[in-house]
């Protein structure tokens, strides 16, 4: 098996995977060790075939270690993927398809495509489940007021418009993981459910003045706020949001110094991005290497199914608390 943390920079990327072959096979080995599994029945009794694809002798079909992942069809030397996954998983800040195009010499078609197929790959959540202390904050993204977010109470509910800007909602658990979506409003109706899916029931949810956030409290949670339109940002040393504020800057910094502006459609993806980055931010770029090779190994649907912002939609939301309250959302 291959040992990832060799790879301590671009060169020995591009080093190793000096062929498709050696590429391929590491594909195998992270995807199905000795075991091959059909990715269209899920079988295991599949052949080896003398072009190096593969036949299930269940289902008939035949197919390649790249069946089903970012990489299926592609026309691109693997080399080039991997050496994109190396650099995105590298660079702190992310990185522009300018870049990829120049360091792995490429068009910027092609540069722009590879981006969004491996961003693509953070979408793949483990159950994610915070704990403890947990601080949540909305933001807006777009329009005049997109850097206005200190202020946003502060003129009744300017800045909190969603006619211009697209709502993002964030949670962090202090010390822990951050979770942030785009959202269709800031609604209770629909920020509730998003905390009930990812927030332990019994946490100490730290946010603002809001009235979004009064439900919090009959939803099992400890809820305390500090009044940011009194200009209150910390309280008995505790009582704050910095942490999730700390999470925005980030976020925003990438966003307007890395990508300059980034679409709607592909908005989740970038969220996505940061919140990989923030979460895995003591890890080495080896392991973050790693761990993206892993993901992209696997056969997915890599449309936005897997995405946190489609979770809500997707699972079925137990109504625990207050069921008429969200019987209309959950429908
Ligand atoms: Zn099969």
């Amino acid at each position: 098996m291959i040992d990832f943390t060799n790879f301590k920079s671009l060169t020995s990327v591009i080093k190793h995977f000096n062929n498709e072959d050696i590429c391929k096979q590491t594909l195998v080995d992270v995807r199905w060790g000795d075991d091959v599994v059909c990715p269209h029945c899920g079988q295991h009794h599949c052949t080896k075939r003398k072009d190096g694809r593969y036949r299930c002798n269940h289902c008939k079909h035949n197919f390649s270690c790249l069946t089903g992942t970012i990489f299926e069809n592609t026309k691109l030397p693997l080399q080039k993927w991997f050496m994109a996954m190396y650099l995105i998983s590298s660079h702190k800040k992310g990185v522009s398809s300018l870049q990829i195009m120049r360091d792995c010499e490429v068009t910027q078609k092609t540069s722009w495509f590879l981006l969004q197929k491996i961003r693509s790959l953070y979408g793949i959540t483990d159950d994610v489940a915070l704990d403890g202390e947990v601080e949540m904050d909305e933001m807006y993204l777009g329009g005049r007021e997109a850097n206005k977010h200190q202020d946003k109470h502060v003129e009744g509910t300017q800045g909190r418009s969603t006619k211009t800007k697209t709502p993002i909602f964030g949670m962090i658990e202090r010390g822990g993981k951050v979770v942030a979506m785009k959202v269709e409003d800031t609604k209770g109706a629909t920020l509730m459910p998003i905390v009930s899916q990812f927030v332990e029931e019994g946490a100490t949810t730290y946010t603002d003045e809001a009235n979004i956030y009064y439900k919090l409290d009959e939803n099992g949670y400890n809820h305390v706020f500090v009044n940011h339109s009194q200009r209150e940002y910390v309280r008995a040393n505790d009582i704050h949001t910095n942490g999730i504020e700390g999470f925005w800057g980030h976020f925003k910094r990438v966003i307007f110094s890395t990508y300059h502006s980034v679409s709607k459609d592909y908005l989740q993806r970038y969220i996505d991005e940061q919140a990989y980055r923030w979460n895995t931010r003591k890890w080495s770029a080896s392991e973050r290497f790693e761990d993206m090779f892993k993901k992209a190994a696997k056969s997915f649907e890599y449309t936005d199914v897997l995405s946190l912002s489609s979770v809500v939609d997707v699972v079925a939301w137990k109504t625990k608390h207050d069921s008429y309250y969200w019987a209309a959302k959950v429908a």
